[in-house]
């Protein structure tokens, strides 16, 4: 058989109009979307979004209904995988388990009769920190080790791109966050292109340079992940995306660079820059107001005349309060608003701030951001 011969660096990865429908059911959609060459890129989503089927219609393993695939410039749309200058990390690893670990890495360049493999492989070993593991068998490496080989596995035929489906999904947490780091330095030293999918969106935080949250096999938006973080477009990239507070209110008028916003009696203030192109970002529009609890603060109702000058407020009950370490997480019930979130870092406690008491909830506008109420 003919193997794609290695080159060197990443290449970019263009899908342009690629969709993939079984039957009647469309598991997705036309979608456009362009992978810099050398980029860590994640795909996002719940399990069911259409992230595998995509990163499967990247590899070769399945056909899409519509649309082309193009890497490194050159349209692969009608290549099998092994044509493609691609490999796929899964996550089972699907090592050899007869085989030790320095012949499960050499096995891409035996395969396509590679003759001195030495130099290449034990290259590859360091790079995964796996060099005195060399003459174990799989069954005798942990998780993580396991991991590490078969990323060497893939990477030792040079691909311009490395699809990674949830690689890290065996593993438990601590050691999961370790691989996270792991692979990044990797896909850094290598400079190849890394496509990853997972539905972690911590994992996909760490890691990745673009992020594309995906919902019902669409993309919903795309973007670094502070950006994302701090500035989702959708109610539903900004709930996947950790815990928001998402208030419902109307907007006003205008004061300057903000919109003024009524909230339950409250007025709040919302720079308009954040509001992206909110249809609702008009007087009588209806906007959901997000802040990220840990941008929110608490003060006991006692001192209210702390609250810096500028900050919105709003009056609220606590309702819960879980010391977890580094930031005591309080639920508050905000009265007509629901209940909200706020984490507060334990630097001064005031020790009053136990369920019960009655607080000001307070934080800088220039945290919050607004979000159509219609389209949620
Ligand atoms: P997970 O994290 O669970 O793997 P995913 O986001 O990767 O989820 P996909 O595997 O891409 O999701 O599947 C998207 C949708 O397409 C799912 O609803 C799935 O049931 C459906 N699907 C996938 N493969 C097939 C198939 N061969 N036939 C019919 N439906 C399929």
């Amino acid at each position: 058989t003919q193997t794609a011969t290695p080159q060197s660096g990443g290449g970019d990865v263009r899908l342009q109009g690629i969709s993939k429908t079984y039957g009647s059911f469309t598991a997705v959609h036309p979608l456009d979307l362009t992978i810099p060459a050398a980029s860590f890129f994640a795909l996002l989503g719940a399990s069911g979004c259409g992230k595998t089927t995509t990163l499967r219609m990247i590899a070769g393993l399945e056909d899409p209904t519509t649309g082309t695939v193009a890497l490194g410039g050159q349209d692969v749309t009608a290549l099998p995988p092994y044509k493609r200058h691609v490999n796929t990390v899964f996550q089972s690893y699907a090592l050899f388990p007869h085989l030790d670990i320095f012949e499960n890495v050499a096995f891409g360049l035996r395969r396509r009769g590679v003759k001195s493999v030495k130099k290449q492989v034990e290259e590859m070993l360091d790079l995964v920190q796996l060099g005195p593991m060399a003459r174990r068998r799989p069954q005798q490496l942990s998780g993580g080790q396991q991991q590490r080989v078969a990323v060497a596995r893939a990477l030792i035929n040079k691909p311009q791109v490395l699809l990674l489906d949830e690689p890290l999904g065996a593993l438990d947490l601590k050691l999961r966050r370790q691989m996270q780091l792991e692979l990044k330095r990797i896909q850094t030293e290598v400079g190849i292109t890394f496509v990853h999918v997972t539905h972690d969106q911590e994992e996909a935080m760490t890691m990745a340079d673009t992020v594309a949250v995906m919902n019902g096999g669409r993309v919903e938006q795309l973007g670094a992940p502070a950006d994302l973080y701090e500035n989702p477009a959708t109610t539903f990239v900004a709930n996947f995306l950790g815990t928001s507070n998402l208030i419902e209110a109307e907007v006003t008028g205008t004061g300057g660079e903000h919109l003024l916003l009524t909230a339950g009696g409250a007025t709040l203030r919302l720079p308009t820059r954040r509001c992206g192109a909110a249809p609702a970002a008009r007087t009588g529009g209806k906007v959901l107001a997000g802040v990220r609890p840990e941008k929110m603060a608490l003060i006991h109702a006692d001192r209210a005349d702390a609250v810096p000058e500028g900050h919105n407020r709003l009056p609220g009950r606590i309702k819960d309060a879980s010391f977890i370490g580094v930031s005591t997480q309080y639920v508050i019930d905000a009265h007509a608003l629901g209940e909200l979130a706020v984490y507060e870092q334990n630097i001064e406690r005031d020790g009053r701030l136990v369920p019960g008491a009655e607080v000001v909830l307070h934080w800088n506008p220039a945290h919050t951001f607004g979000l159509d109420a219609a389209q949620s």
